[in-house]
């Protein structure tokens, strides 16, 4: 039986937000610049509630500026645009971020488009988009993806975690089958594009893909990020498979309450899985940590790009 690691995500994060904070203060001293992001919220949707009070608390404590902009639900597409424009102006600001989703009668696309690609740190603007699929470095890389990519590489530093014979001189992660479940914009498609660049084998799976268990069986790597509750099983896995948790879901408890799952049924694949990230406390600290990093490199990028 294979014991399954753990991957820490949430100790990952705390130490990559340390760093951060270590050279925000440098930047603050050398070069008298605060990095500032901004957070436009439109309507009161509670889920963005909480995220968006999270991403002001951590970007406040690693030294940063936060503002936070809510706006109400009838805002106009076109007033939206124009407080993005303002932002894009404001020296002061050097991220934007919009947090998702708008309300139906706005095109999230034509606003995240307004965002100035140097200032976009959530990696949504298509020149971003457009710089990580042609396989170029984009100004910024979604930071889901990223915070992924930074465990996976973290995990297949080490050579005795690499499940194969390596090739000396490579990429932690060439020559690996890594599959993603999922597609979306945010998550999904932004993992294709990080993984080819590290040499893996990319599978990519969807609501449509059909045998979506065997060819789980074949990769190395696992990333869910479905938005289904543990609908990723332990006996799906090649044993020895290194597991990415990617959702968040909240489902009903036996104690009348709530918790919260991922897309993997996490019990079932200790013992088969080489490692694993859990739900809470695995990707989803991660993602706030990349977005201050980005931050940051906006803000140095004023100075040196
Ligand atoms: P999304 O936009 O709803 O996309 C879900 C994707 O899963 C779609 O591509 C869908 O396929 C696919 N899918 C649905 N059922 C499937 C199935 N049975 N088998 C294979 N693929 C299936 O979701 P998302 O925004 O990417 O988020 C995914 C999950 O990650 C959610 O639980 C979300 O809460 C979580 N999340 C977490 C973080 C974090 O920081 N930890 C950040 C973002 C998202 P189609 O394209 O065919 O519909």
């Amino acid at each position: 039986m294979t014991e399954t690691k753990i991957i820490d995500g949430k100790a990952f994060a705390e130490k990559l937000r340390g760093e951060i904070a270590r050279k925000v203060a440098k930047l603050k001293t050398e070069k008298g610049i605060t990095p500032g992001l901004a957070v436009i919220r439109v309507g009161d949707d509670p889920a963005s509630e909480v995220y968006v009070r999270n991403k002001v608390k951590q970007t406040k404590e690693v030294g940063m500026n936060s503002f936070e902009l809510r706006l109400p639900k009838e805002i106009t597409e076109e007033e939206l645009r124009a407080k993005v424009r303002e932002l894009n102006d404001d020296k002061t600001v050097h991220g934007i971020l919009v947090q998702l989703p708008l309300p139906e009668h706005i095109d999230g696309f034509i606003v995240i488009d307004t965002i100035d690609p140097h200032k976009d740190v959530d990696g949504f603007n298509i020149i971003n988009v457009a710089g990580l699929a042609v396989g170029e470095d984009p100004y910024f890389i979604p930071c889901t993806p990223m915070g992924c990519l930074m465990l996976l590489k973290n995990y297949f530093q080490n050579p005795n975690n690499y499940p194969k014979d390596k090739v000396p001189g490579q990429k932690p992660l060439a020559g690996l089958h890594a599959i993603i479940l999922g597609r979306s914009n945010i998550v999904g498609k932004p993992m294709i594009q990080l993984l080819l660049k590290e040499d893996c084998t990319v599978t990519i799976a969807h609501s449509k893909t059909a045998n979506v268990s065997l060819l789980v069986k074949q990769a190395d790597i696992v990333i869910a990020a479905v938005g289904r509750p543990e609908i990723v099983k332990g006996e799906w896995l090649k044993k020895g498979a290194v597991v990415i948790d990617v959702g968040i879901n909240r489902i009903a408890s036996p104690d009348g309450k709530t918790k919260l799952v991922g897309d993997v049924d996490f019990q079932s694949c200790l013992g088969i899985a080489a490692a694993i990230t859990p739900v809470p406390g695995g990707v989803g600290p991660m993602t706030i940590a990349c977005l201050l990093e980005n931050t940051l490199r906006a803000a140095k990028c004023t100075v040196v790009c």
